[in-house]
């Protein structure tokens, strides 16, 4: 079996069935996967990790996704929504330690009010960091007017995940309707990446009716689509969920972890240079999840510097960890779990994906090109 496997990680490309394989792998082969991924990423980025101070500024959310924790119709849920000063503050405190960035993220609201106050926000946090701060954006299904308002305010990168690539799995884990279209998620990243964000995308692992082959298709996808960043976590369960009737036929957390590695490995072999987020996710189905992902292949990690009394209301999965913490224990603790995965954490840079700069770099030249 190892040498079957020696033989497509030698490969250029991966075929469907080659992903497949790889994400079949067990023992001596899973090890084989995990050596070229951490090599991969050695080559290309260095044994380094970037921040980006994570703010989850509102979990109100127009949407009901049937996975979900603050899903519209969930009513066991406090809902919260930052203030101005609030999300100020917590941009100010990642300044200050020199984070080179920040994430805002909330649920999914379409309004000219949501529309005018980021794009406020944007520029006061701008003018507070002397433009110091780089601003990655996750709120959701946009129109293209509105994207381009945001990115001429200031913010450069946006993570939309497709959360599955599948059509049919898509609208098995959504509400059918309009709100909650295949269609349209799919047109809002080509938007983002034509206004010329920095586009990142990603899946959830470990869906009900997922298959590897579903798996293999998100990543192709991800390769194809030609993404900047890409985040994938494992699905947890939300006991207030819909989906929660299918825990029965899930496979166990800890083989979901073991996938999402597996995911987070053949993305970074498949895609160099792109940026990978260790998801919060994998902590809380192993304590040491991050460091495990960036030791084969992630190189962002998201400390969270929401204020606490927030954190327990923006809860996504059950057992979401460090709720409890303040930005200030999540800054210690990051850093000490960084080192045992022998990764530096780099301050003060934006730690922008290399992809992003090589892939605006050779439209430049096909344009000139085609102008000569
Ligand atoms: N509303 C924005 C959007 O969808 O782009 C951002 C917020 S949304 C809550 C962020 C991500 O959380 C989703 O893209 C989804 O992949 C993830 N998520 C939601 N429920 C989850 C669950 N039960 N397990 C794991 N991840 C989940």
């Amino acid at each position: 079996m190892g040498k079957f496997v020696k033989e497509i990680l030698d490969k250029e490309e991966f075929s469907r069935e080659d992903i497949i394989s790889l994400l079949e792998s067990e023992g001596e082969d899973r090890t084989l996967l995990f050596t070229k991924s951490s090599e991969i990423k050695e080559k290309y980025i260095g044994n380094k990790v970037w921040y980006r101070g994570l703010i989850e500024f509102a979990n109100v959310c127009g949407k009901d996704c049937l996975y979900c924790g603050i899903r519209k119709g969930n009513r066991n849920l406090e809902r919260y929504n930052l203030t101005d000063d609030e999300i100020l503050a917590a941009a100010r405190f990642a300044h200050a330690n020199n984070y080179g960035s920040i994430a805002l993220q909330s649920g999914e609201l379409e309004s000219p009010f949501v529309t005018d106050r980021i794009g406020n926000l944007l520029h006061r946090i701008k003018e507070m960091s002397n433009g110091e701060l780089g601003i990655t954006l996750s709120v959701g299904e946009q129109e293209p007017e509105v994207y381009k308002s945001w990115f001429d305010a200031g913010a450069h990168r946006y993570l939309l995940r497709i959360e599955s690539t599948n059509r049919l799995l898509y609208s098995k884990i959504h509400p059918d309707n309009s709100n909650h279209s295949f269609d349209r998620r799919m047109s809002c990243l080509k938007n983002l990446q034509d206004i010329g964000y920095q586009t990142g995308t990603g899946v959830m692992i470990g869906l009900p009716f997922q298959t590897l082959n579903d798996l293999a298709g998100d990543l192709l996808f991800m390769k194809e689509f030609n993404i900047d960043m890409c985040g994938m976590g494992p699905y947890i369960e939300h006991a207030d969920t819909p989906l929660i009737e299918y825990s029965e036929s899930l496979m166990p957390l800890k083989e979901r972890f073991d996938l999402t590695l597996k995911m987070i490995a053949l993305i970074r072999i498949m895609m160099k240079d792109i940026n990978i987020v260790a998801a919060t996710a994998l902590q809380a189905i192993d304590p040491i999840g991050r460091e495990k992902a960036v030791r084969i292949g992630a190189n962002i990690v998201m400390p969270n510097i929401t204020p606490g009394k927030y954190r327990d209301s923006y809860k996504l999965y059950d057992n979401k960890p460090c709720t409890d913490d303040s930005a200030e224990d999540c800054q210690g603790c990051l850093e000490a779990r960084m080192s045992l995965a022998d990764a530096e954490v780099v301050y003060g840079e934006w730690g922008d994906s290399k992809h992003y700069s090589e892939r605006r770099d050779k439209n430049t030249k096909n344009t000139e090109n085609y102008k000569q």
